[in-house]
Formats: C-alpha cells, sequence, structure tokens
C-alpha cells in the first residue's frame, strides 16, 4: 500500500511529497522543488529508500532541486510530459521570475505521457496529463488509496493559474472534468499548495469548476 508525508518547500510552500510503498520500504520524490534539507529528513525518519524523482511539471517551485537531489542519489529523474521541456531551458531564469534563487536544469529520464504508469515499490501509480497551468503537466494517481497527486491542476476552493506561457483556461477546465473527475467523488487529492480536499468536495463547492 502506497504510504505518503507532504512537506512543504521553498518560499511557495510547495507540497513536495515523499511517497513510498509500505512492504518494501522503496520511494519516490514527488516535485522535490528545494529545501532538500526537510526532504532528506523525512526520508531518514520514515527509514525508507528514496528510487527515484517524479516531476508533475517543471515550474522552479516544483523542480527546482531536481538535479541537486538527482545527483546526491543518483536517482533517475521521471516526468513530466514533454510539452513542459521550454520550462526546464528555462529554469535560470524562472528564479528571476519567481523571485527565487536560480535552479540548475536537468534532463529527464524517462518522459512520462497519458496512461503511463509508474511503479513505487508494489504500488502502481497511473499517469494522466493534465495541460492547461502549464502544457506538460501530469499527474499521479493511486486507484488502491483513492490519493492523486495533482501539482498545480486543482487546489482546494480554486484552480491553477493559466496566464504564464503556455497556460490555457479552457485545456485546464477539460483537465480537471476529463481527466480528474472520473477518478471518482471519494479521491482525495494533494495540490501542489495548500491543505488536500476530495474531487467530490470540490465538484460541490470549487467557483471555478464546481457544477461540472
Ligand atoms: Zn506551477
Ligand atoms: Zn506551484
Amino acid at each position: 500500500m502506497l504510504r505518503y508525508e507532504t512537506i512543504p518547500v521553498t518560499p511557495f510552500q510547495q507540497n513536495c511529497s515523499l511517497v513510498w510503498c509500505d512492504q518494501t520500504r522503496e520511494a519516490a520524490v514527488i516535485d522535490p522543488g528545494g529545501d532538500l534539507e526537510l526532504i532528506r529528513d523525512a526520508i531518514a525518519r520514515h527509514g525508507v529508500t528514496l528510487k527515484q524523482i517524479l516531476l508533475t511539471h517543471a515550474h522552479i517551485d516544483h523542480a527546482g532541486g531536481t538535479a541537486a537531489l538527482a545527483r546526491e542519489f543518483a536517482l533517475p529523474i521521471v516526468g513530466p510530459h514533454p510539452a513542459d521541456q521550454y520550462w526546464i531551458d528555462a529554469l535560470a531564469q524562472q528564479g528571476r521570475m519567481f523571485g527565487l534563487a536560480a535552479a540548475e536544469t536537468f534532463a529527464p529520464t524517462r518522459w512520462l505521457q497519458d496512461g503511463d504508469r509508474v511503479e513505487v515499490g508494489r504500488s502502481t501509480l497511473a499517469v494522466r496529463h493534465c495541460p492547461g497551468h502549464t502544457p506538460g503537466h501530469v499527474v499521479f494517481h493511486d486507484p488502491q488509496t483513492r490519493r492523486a497527486f495533482v501539482g498545480d491542476v486543482l487546489f482546494s476552493g480554486s484552480v491553477g493559474r493559466t496566464d504564464l506561457p503556455g497556460g490555457d483556461t479552457d485545456t485546464l477546465i477539460a483537465s480537471i472534468t476529463q481527466r480528474l473527475w472520473p477518478m471518482g467523488d471519494d479521491t482525495v487529492f494533494i495540490p501542489g499548495h495548500g491543505p488536500e480536499s476530495s474531487f467530490g468536495i470540490e465538484r460541490r463547492t470549487n467557483p471555478f469548476v464546481g457544477g461540472t
């Protein structure tokens, strides 16, 4: 069974998640934006073995610590979808754009596509391509524990911004209604920022996608 701990990192309090299989204790870090000492602490506290980095998208608060963490633990970098290559290329400029220290660029070991699967120990995460916030944004879904790690696609009471280069509001709403809602109302999602919620709660109450 998949377990996880969410670790807010960077001045944007981005929800990096340490996820692991409770049988093999093999782990992955989703979106290591920075503050690597906090991520190392969580790995040590849970006694897990870090095997890979998973990326939802390549904004600096999500991907800024990727190159350093991959080097330190000799890890493969899995994701995002190749349409986010231009954000990876822009990691140095993103520091200026968002008021953070410049981040080192990297090359994903494995790009992700809609319908791909990623193994974490004996758990399997299903990959859905959810463009709109960025063109190459993906989410990771664990049907067994009914959890989804959705990055900046959907938040409790809000949705991802679409005013940055490559963003598109109609595309984002379609990603949410066509790719997230079918995961089920009782699925709890871990957003890139702020508290967890469920798709059912958002379908009923979210002012941007409520009633869809
Ligand atoms: Zn973002
Ligand atoms: Zn973010």
